[in-house]
């Protein structure tokens, strides 16, 4: 046993512990999903990136762990600042519109659990795929797996999503952006309007084409953020209350560019539990957990293990020990 799996371990034990006697309270914590899964099979089969594997029977524990311990679930609706202090809230949120994310519609609506999904406009209207899902796969089938494939969509995260494209298309052929089934697909125009004619879905704004805002000048930044908006106020009766950054990437400059095309509320991937209550400047950078399948039955407590309980310590003892 190495020391990261004896930190691991304690640290999982100890907030297993933090949660049973009300750790969260006073916090607002968000979870940030992508694709969902039916089983681990079709996530791992290679047809899009299965990033953190979750399937439905994984989601829905998530649900039932956090309703059983009394936590309330919020929707964008929902006035962040005048959260109860004692109370524990959660976030449910998806990034980036897969036509899969309809599959948990059941479940929300069997738990009355509100989910905000985050669209890029561009994807849903052109039918286009993601590029990371174009180069998963694409390099899956020609081999190559885990780090290596990540190795290569990291190195692409500097350019803008059009030069991403057509580097893409250069590189492997044309159609290489053409989603190939209901797995890697965005959602149609009409499938967004009839999913969110449900009254637990809400939809925010992932920016038009998926930038990274970071790569992105004033000008483009409120072009990207318009055309989404605009897109999802004609699709959406409930409105586009909020907006999730690409990548969790932004300057802190951009922050009042954002607000001032109507945003009072913005997500990150940041990891972190949110106190209560909510400063406005808070409410422009609120964190998230990411669960990971890999995480197998722990989850919940890794969503703890992510606070950096341990970490800290863990990455400190790890430098005194090499050095
Ligand atoms: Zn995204």
């Amino acid at each position: 046993m190495n020391i990261k799996s004896i930190f691991k371990r304690f640290d999982y034990f100890l907030a297993r512990l933090l949660i049973l006697f009300g750790y969260n309270k006073g916090y607002l914590i968000s979870f940030l999903f992508h694709g969902i899964f039916t089983d681990e099979n079709e996530a791992f089969k290679g047809d899009c990136d299965p990033q953190q594997a979750i399937t439905l029977l994984r989601f829905e524990s998530i649900i039932k762990f956090y309703k059983k311990r009394g936590y309330q679930f919020v929707s964008p609706h929902d006035d962040f600042c005048n959260l109860d202090r004692k109370g524990k809230y959660v976030l449910l949120s998806f990034d980036d519109g897969y036509y899969n994310n309809t599959r948990v519609v059941p479940i929300l609506m069997k738990y009355q659990v509100p989910a905000v999904f985050f669209i890029s406009s561009g994807h849903s209207i052109n039918q286009k795929s993601y590029w990371w899902d174009a180069v998963y796969r694409t390099e899956f089938k020609l081999g190559k797996r885990g780090k290596d494939i990540l190795d290569i969509q990291n190195g692409l995260k500097g350019n803008k999503t059009i030069d991403i494209e057509s580097q893409l298309e250069a590189n492997y052929g044309k159609g290489i952006l053409c989603p190939i089934g209901d797995t890697d697909r965005p959602m149609t125009t009409g499938e967004l309007k009839e999913f969110e004619s449900n009254s637990m879905v809400y939809i925010g704004n992932h920016t038009n084409n998926h930038e990274i805002i970071t790569n992105l000048n004033d000008d483009e930044l409120q072009d990207e953020l318009i055309k989404c908006k605009d897109y999802v106020n004609s699709v959406a009766s409930k409105g586009a209350y909020m907006f999730a950054y690409p990548n969790g990437a932004y300057n802190r400059t951009q922050l009042d560019l954002i607000k001032n095309t109507g945003y009072k509320l913005a997500i990150t991937t940041e990891r972190g539990r949110n106190k209560l209550p909510f400063k406005d400047e808070d409410k422009m950078q609120i964190k998230r957990f990411i669960p990971k399948s890999t995480y197998g039955n722990k989850y919940y407590y890794s969503c703890m293990y992510d606070l950096y309980l341990f970490r800290k310590w863990y990455d400190i003892v790890k430098k005194l020990l090499i050095s």
